[in-house]
C-alpha cells in the first residue's frame, strides 16, 4: 500500500490478487471475477483495478483523486516487479489493456483499449522479443486505433478507410495479409490521422497513455450510449466504472495463438455441453466484435488439444465455483491458455429456468436459491406467443438462434429509419451485417435484431438477449446491403419495408408475416399441457417446478382484477386466489347504455327507480355468473366510479346532431335533453370531478342498486350450494364521512335481502385508498372499512399531479430522457412518494383495525418490482390482470426468499 493512500485512509487500487467476487461495487464485475479467478489459481494475467470509488470522485469533482496518481505508480511498479519489465520498457515493453468495468455488465460502454505501452521506441524491442515483426506493428496499429478513436475521440471510419486503402493498394482483402512494412506504413498513416483530427501527437509516454485511457474509462460512463444502456436497463447513474489494467497476453502470434469465448452451457436453452466461438490467431475483441468467422469451441480440440483440455477442466471448476452458468474470454498464446473475464452469464428466459432446475437436481443450489435466479420479466416472455408451425411459410435464410421470440415488422437498414417508424407506430425489424454500440437506440426500437454476421457472442446476440429481444445473428445467406438499404437472398429481393419474420428460437427468417401461436408456458397455465405428462415440455416442467416454490414459500396472495365469468376463469387457471377489483362500469356499457342515460336525465324519484329496477336484474346475473366462477374465492366488487359523462354521446357529436335536426326542424325532445344532461354533466378535470362514492352519495338509490344486485346474487349462490364470497368496495373516498354514509345504507339494504331471502349473509365492506386523503386520514377510514384495497393509478395520478389519461405521451419521454425517473410511476411503484403513502396508510389502517385486510389493486399489482414493494410493507395481496398472475406469483415467491423474512410465513 502506498503512503498516500495511509494518509487519506481510502484505498483507491486493488491488485488482482486483493480482491474477490463480493466487492463488485468496488471493483466492478469484471475486476470481481478477475480477482476471483486470481484467488482461485486459474491463470489470469497479473494486473490491478482502479476502483469504482475514484471514477464517483472524478465524476463529481470533474479530476482524480489526488492519492490516485501514486497508488497506481505503486501497483504498477509492483506488476513491473513481477512480471520483470517495465511499461513501454524499449527492448522489452510490459504492455497492459485498459478496460472498463461496472457493477452491472454493460455492453458496448467503452471499447477496450490494449496494447498500451508500445511506442515508436517499443514497437522494435516488441518485434524482437515475439521473433516476430508483423506481429509488432500490427499491435502498434491496433493500439493507435483504438487509443485514437475512443480515447482521443477521433471517428472509428476514418482509421477503417485507411485501411481499406492500404488493402486495395495491395491488392488483398485480409488484414493479415499485410505485412510489417504495410502495417508500419498504416502506423504512419493512423498517427496522422491523430494528430490532424486532435491538433496533437499520438502520446509516446506509456504512463500518459494509460493515464489518459483511464480518464478516457471514468469519462465514458457518463457516455451516450452509456446512459441509454443504463435507462433501459435500470442501472442507477451514480455507481461509476471501476477500471482494470491488466498485463496483455497475445492471441495474435500466429497459428498456435487465439481468442476465444465460451459457456459453461448453452445460453440460449441451458443445456450442459461445450458451446462457444475461437478464433486464430486474433486479439482481445475480434471474437465478440463479429469481424472474421469463428470455429466453434468444440474444434479448438483439434486445433489445440492440451489448451482445450485445460479449459474444459477450467469451466467445470467456475461453474461448481459460482454454481451457476459463466462465460468466459481467454487468450491463448503460443499454446499457453489465459483468462481474461468470467462472469455469470447472460441467458435465455427459457434457460434461466431451465438452469435453475438443473441446478437443483444436480444439488448446487437449494429452491429458494432457484428463485433467485429467474424473475418475472423472464416470465412474462416466455408467454409471449410463438410462430404456427402449421403456416404456409416462405423461408428465407437461417441464422442463429441468438435470442428467442417470434417477431415480425417492416425490414430497416439502419438505426435511424428504425427509431423513426417505430415512433409512427410501425413494427419493425432492425437488420444489419453486424451490430455495433451505435446501434443501440435502433435495436430498442425494432421488434427483433436480424444479422449476417457473426456468433453467438456478437454484439447483436449478446445485447438483444440482455434485453430480451427476438434475435438471429449469422445469417450467412441473406447479403446486406445497408446503403441500398436492402437485402438479397438467392434471388430474392428484401426492400426496406417489406414484412419479414424472424424467429429468435429456431434461427429462420422468413418473408412476410407469420401467423403466431400461444407459447407453451400459457398453454400450461390454461390447462392444457400437463407438466407430468411423459412427453412434456422441458421449459414447462421447469416453470411449473419454480411456480410450485414460490407458491410454497409466498406470503402475498395473488387476485385478479376481472370483470366477467370468462376473465375470472382464466384468472383462476393461472392461479388467482379471488378477485381484487372487479370494475362494474363494465357492466354499464353496450345496449345497457341507454337505460344508463336514462337514469341520467330521470326528472322524477319515478323514472329514476323504473331505470334502476330495469339494471337491478342485469347486474345480479352478471354477479352470479362471476360468484360461480369464483366459488370459494373472494370476489371485492367494486361499485360504480367513473364520470357519468362517460356513459353519455360524446358533447360535440351529439351537439352536431341536434344543430341539424333544428336545421331541419325536426326536434327531437330525447336528444335535447341528453344534450342538456350533457352540457350539466360537463367538467373540466372529470378525474377529480363526479365520480367514485360522491356518485352514490348524489344519485339516489344507484349504490343501494349494486348492493342489492351483489347481496341478491350472492344469496342465489348460497341457495344453489354455492360459496360466494363477496366483498363489496367503495371507490374514491377521501374521508370516513363519505364511508360510513355508504356503509349504513349497504347494511340496511343487505339486511333487507337476508330478511327476503332467508339467506344469512355476511359480506364485508371496504374501501380503496386512492386519494392522498384517504391515506393520510387511513386510520379514521378503517373506522369503516374492513378492508383496503390501494388504488394505486388513482393515487399515483393525484400524487404527483399527473393526468394519468394524458402525461405518458405528452412529456414522460422528457422526462425519462432526463433521468427524473427511470421508468414511469403508472408503472412501477414510486417508493418514496405513492410508496411512503401507502406505507403509513397501511400502519395508520392496521393500527385501528388489527385484521384489516390489505391489497393493491392498481396496475402496480401485476409489476415485479412493486410486488416487491408490497411485500415488504406488508399487504397481503396484490390484485392484476390474469395474464400477469403467474408473474405476480413468483416475484411474491422471490420476495418472500429475498427479503429472507417471509419464508416461513406462507399460508
Ligand atoms: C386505481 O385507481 O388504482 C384503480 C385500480 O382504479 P381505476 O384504475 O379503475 O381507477
Ligand atoms: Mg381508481
Amino acid at each position: 500500500m502506498s503512503e498516500s493512500t495511509e494518509h487519506s485512509g481510502q484505498k483507491f487500487v486493488y491488485d488482482f490478487t486483493e480482491g474477490n467476487r463480493d466487492l463488485k461495487d468496488l471493483l466492478g464485475g469484471k475486476g470481481a471475477n478477475l480477482a476471483e479467478m486470481t484467488n482461485l489459481r486459474l491463470p489470469v494475467p497479473p494486473g490491478f483495478t482502479i476502483t469504482t470509488e475514484a471514477c464517483r470522485v472524478y465524476l463529481d469533482s470533474g479530476s482524480e483523486p489526488p492519492a490516485l496518481r501514486d497508488e497506481v505508480s505503486a501497483h504498477l511498479d509492483a506488476l513491473e516487479r513481477h512480471m520483470g519489465k517495465k511499461l513501454g520498457q524499449a527492448d522489452d515493453p510490459l504492455l497492459v489493456s485498459v478496460r472498463s468495468g461496472a457493477k452491472f455488465s454493460m455492453p458496448g460502454m467503452m471499447d477496450t483499449v490494449l496494447n498500451i505501452g508500445l511506442s515508436d521506441a517499443s514497437v522494435a524491442g516488441l518485434a524482437q522479443q515475439a521473433g516476430d515483426e508483423r506481429f509488432a506493428w500490427d499491435s502498434y496499429r491496433r493500439l493507435v486505433q483504438m487509443f485514437g478513436k475512443t480515447v482521443l475521440g477521433v471517428d472509428g471510419e476514418l482509421f477503417e478507410e485507411a485501411l481499406d486503402e492500404a488493402k486495395a493498394a495491395k491488392g488483398v482483402t485480409d488484414d493479415t495479409d499485410l505485412d510489417a512494412g504495410d502495417l508500419r506504413a498504416l502506423v504512419k498513416a493512423f498517427k496522422g490521422i491523430v494528430t490532424e483530427r486532435t491538433g496533437r501527437e499520438f502520446p509516446q509516454d506509456p504512463r500518459e497513455q494509460m493515464d489518459l485511457a483511464v480518464r478516457a474509462v471514468f469519462d465514458s460512463w457518463n457516455g451516450d450510449r452509456a446512459r441509454l444502456y443504463r435507462r433501459q436497463e435500470r442501472i442507477p447513474g451514480d455507481l461509476g466504472t471501476a477500471v482494470n489494467i491488466c498485463s496483455m497476453v497475445f492471441g495474435n502470434l500466429g497459428p498456435d495463438s487465439g481468442t476465444g469465448v465460451a459457456f459453461t452451457r448453452d445460453p440460449a436453452s441451458g443445456q450442459q455441453g461445450v458451446y462457444g466461438d475461437y478464433l486464430q490467431n486474433a486479439q482481445g475483441e475480434d471474437v465478440v466484435a463479429g469481424i472474421r468467422n469463428t470455429v466453434p469451441l468444440a474444434d479448438l480440440e483439434t486445433i489445440d488439444k492440451a489448451s482445450y483440455d485445460r479449459l474444459m477442466e477450467i469451466m467445470e471448476t467456475l461453474e461448481n465455483h459460482y454454481k451457476d452458468l459463466c462465460d468466459i474470454e481467454f487468450t491463448i498464446e503460443r499454446g499457453r491458455l489465459w483468462m481474461l473475464q468470467t462472469r455469470v452469464g447472460k441467458r435465455t428466459a427459457g434457460a434461466a429456468f431451465r438452469i435453475a432446475t438443473q441446478l437443483v437436481d444436480q444439488g448446487l443450489i437449494d429452491e429458494a436459491e432457484a428463485l433467485k435466479r429467474v424473475n418475472g420479466a423472464q416470465l412474462a416472455q416466455l408467454m409471449f406467443p410463438r410462430f404456427d408451425e402449421n403456416a404456409t411459410v416462405e423461408l428465407l435464410g437461417r441464422g442463429i438462434a441468438a435470442s428467442p421470440g417470434a417477431a415480425v415488422g417492416k425490414a430497416v437498414f439502419d438505426s435511424y429509419t428504425a427509431v423513426k417508424w417505430s415512433r409512427s407506430g410501425e413494427r419493425v425489424i432492425l437488420i444489419r451485417r453486424e451490430t455495433n454500440p451505435d446501434d443501440l437506440d435502433g435495436m430498442i426500437a425494432a421488434e427483433g435484431i436480424l444479422t449476417s454476421r457473426g456468433g453467438k457472442t456478437s454484439h447483436a446476440a449478446v445485447v438483444a438477449r440482455g434485453m430480451g429481444k427476438t434475435c438471429v445473428c449469422g445469417a450467412e445467406d441473406l447479403d446486406v446491403d445497408t446503403k441500398r438499404r436492402r437485402m438479397t437472398v438467392g434471388g430474392t429481393v428484401v426492400e426496406e419495408g417489406d414484412v419479414v419474420s424472424v424467429d429468435g428460437s429456431t434461427g429462420k427468417v422468413y418473408l412476410g408475416e407469420v401467423p403466431v401461436v400461444p407459447s407453451p408456458v400459457v398453454e400450461y397455465f390454461e390447462g392444457r399441457m400437463h407438466a407430468g405428462a411423459d412427453d412434456a415440455d422441458e421449459l414447462v416442467v421447469a416453470v411449473h417446478r419454480m411456480m410450485a416454490y414460490a407458491d410454497r414459500v409466498r406470503r402475498l396472495r395473488v387476485r385478479a382484477n376481472a370483470d366477467n365469468a370468462e376473465d375470472a376463469l382464466r384468472a383462476r387457471r393461472f392461479g388467482a386466489q379471488g378477485i381484487g377489483l372487479c370494475r362494474t362500469e363494465h357492466m354499464f356499457l353496450g345496449e345497457r347504455r341507454e337505460m344508463v342515460e336514462r337514469l341520467i336525465l330521470a326528472d322524477t324519484d319515478e323514472e329514476r327507480t323504473t331505470a334502476l329496477e330495469q339494471l337491478l336484474p342485469l347486474q345480479r346475473q352478471d354477479f352470479v355468473e362471476l360468484f360461480e366462477a369464483m366459488d370459494g374465492l373472494p370476489v371485492t366488487v367494486r361499485l360504480l366510479d367513473p364520470p357519468l359523462h362517460e356513459f353519455l354521446p360524446d358533447i360535440t357529436e351529439l351537439s352536431v346532431r341536434v344543430a341539424l335536426a333544428e336545421a331541419r326542424e325536426d326536434h327531437n325532445e330525447n336528444d335535447l335533453r341528453l344534450l342538456q344532461a350533457v352540457h350539466r354533466l360537463h367538467e373540466q378535470n372529470p378525474m377529480l370531478g363526479l365520480r367514485g362514492v360522491r356518485l352514490g352519495l348524489v344519485i339516489p338509490g344507484l349504490f343501494t342498486m349494486q348492493v342489492r344486485a351483489i347481496a341478491e346474487a350472492a344469496a342465489a349462490r348460497k341457495n344453489a350450494k354455492g360459496d360466494p364470497r363477496a366483498e363489496i368496495m367503495i371507490p374514491l373516498v377521501g374521508t370516513v364521512q363519505e364511508l360510513e354514509i355508504v356503509r349504513d345504507e349497504a347494511e340496511q339494504v343487505m339486511a333487507e335481502v337476508a330478511a327476503a331471502t332467508g339467506v344469512a349473509l355476511r359480506l364485508a365492506l371496504g374501501t380503496m385508498i386512492e386519494l392522498p386523503r384517504a391515506a393520510l386520514t387511513a386510520g379514521q377510514i378503517a373506522e369503516a372499512a374492513e378492508f383496503f384495497s390501494f388504488g394505486t393509478n388513482d393515487l399515483t395520478q393525484t400524487v404527483w399531479g399527473f393526468s394519468r389519461d394524458d402525461v405518458e405521451a405528452s412529456f414522460f419521454t422528457a422526462y425519462l430522457e432526463k433521468g427524473i425517473f427511470g421508468v414511469s410511476p403508472f408503472e412501477t411503484i414510486d417508493r418514496d412518494g405513492v410508496g411512503a403513502l401507502v406505507r403509513s396508510a397501511a400502519a395508520a389502517g392496521r393500527a385501528t383495525r388489527p385484521d384489516l385486510k390489505l391489497g393493491v389493486c392498481g396496475e402496480h399489482g401485476g409489476d415485479p418490482e412493486s410486488v416487491h414493494f408490497f411485500h415488504g410493507v406488508g399487504l397481503d395481496y396484490v390484485s392484476c390482470s390474469p395474464f400477469r398472475i403467474p408473474v405476480a406469483r413468483l416475484e411474491a415467491g422471490r420476495a418472500a426468499v429475498l427479503s429472507r423474512h417471509g419464508a416461513d410465513s406462507g399460508r
